[in-house]
């Protein structure tokens, strides 16, 4: 059980802050990696506010640019969450092309304001390959990520 004062630190800030453990960091750079000339993409899942899981699905777009998960692999994925007990709290994709903060496809079509959205960039250079964001109603909030383990 958490003590009060842990619990309501947590809640100021969960707002800005995703927590995500670092096998599930190293794992989105690597699926990055794999096809550095198309955008790769995923959910994210966990338990709480900790992020824990990572499911790649196909970009069924097979684009550089732009990305999109099958409505079918979509609900089998979900599927799959509720089976595990795992809430759905983020999604990943990859800009292959260098800057990793959201495009102006990605604000439009960011379709779950509870989650975080990854942006990672396969570039070896990158200075911050995998960024985090909050979009509600087209608004991007950079999230602080705390790597866990
Ligand atoms: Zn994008």
């Amino acid at each position: 059980m958490l003590r009060p004062s842990r619990r309501s630190n947590r809640l100021l800030r969960m707002e800005h802050v995703v927590r995500i453990r670092g096998e599930v960091v190293t794992r989105m750079i690597e699926e990055a990696r794999r096809e550095p000339s198309m955008e790769c993409c995923g959910l994210l899942a966990g338990s709480g506010l900790e992020i824990s899981a990572i499911l790649p699905a196909r970009n069924a777009l097979a684009s550089p640019s732009e990305f999109e998960i099958a409505p079918k692999e979509l609900f089998r994925m979900f599927r799959e969450l509720r089976a595990s007990c795992l809430d759905h709290l983020g999604i990943y994709h990859s800009h292959p092309a260098g800057d990793n903060a959201p495009s102006t496809r990605d604000i439009e079509r960011a379709f779950y304001p509870d989650v975080a959205y990854f942006v990672v960039s396969p570039l070896p250079d990158a200075p911050r390959p995998v960024r985090a964001f909050s979009i509600r109603e087209s608004r991007v909030t950079e999230l602080a990520i705390e790597t866990l383990g």
